[in-house]
């Protein structure tokens, strides 16, 4: 059961942060590029992130979202704008929760066209039926407002299972991993970002899997036994075959796994501080290659293919070596 609803969650994480789920665009518009919210862009913030949730949604459910929300931004600082929105099991609450969204949507961009957002494909109703969370960038050519829209649902995972807390941590470093680039071009985004999942994915659920194990109660074994489980994956990786290459999709869930693990791979070679900040401030005038290069001292390929070829084929008891125990309380 366990195995099956981490696959289901591997999935649906998938899409989530490379499609355009959004509300339809009528027509290309000049974008202000004197706006507030320009410059705002990749910068800590002041403004604090904006909560909706459907009318069956607890209010214990909307404050645990707020708490982990709070606690990434207080460990990774706070970028936005940010939305959460969050959805119940009821597809009726649901459904008028995608009318307050796509009426939000309106206001923050006139131009957007209103049928085309109610009508869109993932709408809150899905969520209320197949539940997982998702994050949805929005920056681009054509639409005035840029911003981030996190889902959380009610199940896949549930406010009553511990995975829904490293999950709101997880959506969250894709907001901090999008923040820090700035472009509105698709492609130039994509070159930044990567399009595959091991890096986006793997660096989203390392630093969630980190930062959660640090949190008080978690107990001191949390992050090798999480990581443990992610090495399932290993025996579904074919001979010769680059985590850098599996795109997202039925095998994607391998890309998710041993990209967390290219991460700590990673840490373990620097520092946190290499990863998390270093990296990230050059990423957007360096691009990802040359960041990559300066700051892991060698080119991603070569990285690579050591974890690969050397480190993959460690025991468990040597991998689990550079996953911390426990290291605050
Ligand atoms: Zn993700």
């Amino acid at each position: 059961m366990r195995a099956l609803y981490l696959i289901i969650i591997g999935l649906l994480l998938a899409g989530c942060d490379h499609s355009e789920r959004g509300s339809g665009v009528e027509e290309a518009h000049q974008i202000p590029k004197s706006s507030s919210e320009e410059n705002e862009w990749g910068k800590v913030i002041t403004s604090k992130a904006e909560f909706y949730a459907a009318n069956d949604v607890s209010e214990s459910q909307l404050r645990l979202t707020e708490q982990w929300h709070e606690i990434a931004t207080k460990a990774w600082g706070n970028y936005g704008p940010l939305e959460f929105w969050i959805v119940g099991k009821d597809e009726r609450a649901a459904a008028e929760l995608d009318e307050n969204y796509c009426a939000i949507r309106k206001q923050k961009d006139p131009t957007i066209n209103l049928r085309h957002c109610l009508n869109r494909g993932h709408n809150f109703v899905s969520y209320a039926k197949g539940g997982n969370a998702g994050l949805n960038t929005r920056r681009n050519e054509n639409e005035t407002w840029s911003g981030f829209i996190i889902t959380m649902s009610a199940k896949f995972p549930g406010p009553e299972e511990e995975d829904y807390k490293s999950v709101v941590l997880h959506e969250y470093f894709h907001v901090y991993q999008h923040a820090h680039i700035h472009s509105r071009n698709k492609f130039e985004r994509e070159s930044l970002s990567g399009k595959n999942p091991w890096w986006g994915e793997g660096g989203a659920e390392y630093m969630a899997q980190l930062l959660y194990s640090r949190q008080p109660g978690v107990r001191p074994g949390y992050l090798r036994e999480v990581m443990g489980r992610k090495l399932n994956s290993l025996k579904n990786l074919r001979d010769g075959e680059n985590i850098k290459d599996i795109p997202y999709g039925p095998r994607g869930r391998i890309a998710y796994d041993l990209g967390t693990w290219f991460i700590a791979f990673i840490i373990s070679k620097t520092s946190e501080e290499t990863y998390r900040v270093k990296f990230f401030k050059d990423l957007n005038s360096k691009g990802f290659e040359e960041s990559f290069l300066k700051h892991f001292g060698s080119l991603s390929e070569n990285i690579l293919h050591e974890f690969h070829d050397v480190f993959l084929k460690l025991t468990i008891e040597d991998k689990m070596k550079i996953i911390p125990v426990s290291l605050t309380r």
